[in-house]
């Protein structure tokens, strides 16, 4: 199989516990489980072209687009990735009605456990990709609020007790120990009564998504390709894991390669 074109995130889907992967490139669809255990070639073109405006760029921003876009559009905004910043109410949203779609519909507030316990917050409508975009082995959606901003202010209530990053390394090792969830949740929801009775938080009660990946080794150490570096990367693919592919000579984030032109063989 030869494919050619541009490339975006993967696609992930949960199918009976399991994290299903399927790559974009060009007009096609790779369905990327089905590469597990074999040998593919991914050859980077020397060509990014922005995932918004579809011009070419020398340098990709923001995870696939140029730098125009990444300065105008609202999901390159820093409030996207620290919602408590929100500045819609101040009239400065980069585009207000996107604003409106994307920041004020309900967003859920979760614990996952993907190197370790963390907090995180996404829209409701995106559950569970943002956990198997983030490697979580499990995920519990503990609060649901109106408004991305209103997610976050939980989030930075519940960072003074646990973390809101992954450790992709550690994620990408496995080294993951068994966290009880639902203790942890009634543990963390006891510390911010006033803040989830202020927000209105409706408590979802959800029970704990469970998530296998695709992999058949784990790598021990952690070597992190590159297309800039490394234009032709090839090798066994040994498993996929948040946005990784663990070739048998190392990790490529393909997230961070949104919008270069590939080719891949397998
Ligand atoms: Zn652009």
């Amino acid at each position: 199989m030869q494919l050619a074109g541009p490339i975006s995130m993967m696609k992930t889907s949960l199918a009976d516990g399991e994290a299903k992967y399927s790559l974009p490139i060009g007009s096609e669809t790779v369905d990327m489980n089905a590469l597990v255990g074999r040998q593919i070639e991914l050859s980077f073109q020397q060509e990014i072209t922005c995932s918004n405006c579809g011009k070419k760029t020398n340098k990709s921003f923001s995870q696939g687009y140029c730098f125009p876009c990444a300065r105008s559009l609202a999901r390159c905004d820093m409030c996207i990735m620290k919602p408590e910043t929100c500045h819609h109410h101040l009239g400065t949203c980069r585009e207000p009605e996107w604003g409106l779609t994307n920041c004020f519909s309900p967003h859920i507030v979760y614990l996952a456990n993907s190197s370790g316990i963390k907090v995180g917050i996404t829209r409701k409508t995106n559950t569970p990709g943002r956990w198997i975009d983030q490697g979580a082995v499990c995920a519990l959606p503990i609060l649901e609020v109106k408004t991305r901003l209103d997610s976050g202010k939980i989030e930075m209530a519940l960072k003074s007790y646990v973390a809101d990053k992954t450790n992709w390394r550690t994620m990408l090792k496995n080294e993951v120990k068994d966290i009880d969830l639902v203790e942890a949740k009634n543990g963390l929801l006891a510390k911010i009564p006033s803040l989830v009775n202020e927000l209105q938080a409706r408590d979802l009660k959800g029970e704990i998504i469970n998530i296998r990946y695709p992999v058949l080794k784990y790598p021990t150490k952690i070597v992190s390709l590159n297309f800039d570096k490394t234009p032709l990367i090839s090798g066994v693919l040994q498993g996929i894991k948040g946005q990784y592919l663990l070739l048998d000579g190392g990790v490529l984030n393909l997230r961070k390669f949104s919008s270069y032109h590939l080719i891949i063989n397998s």
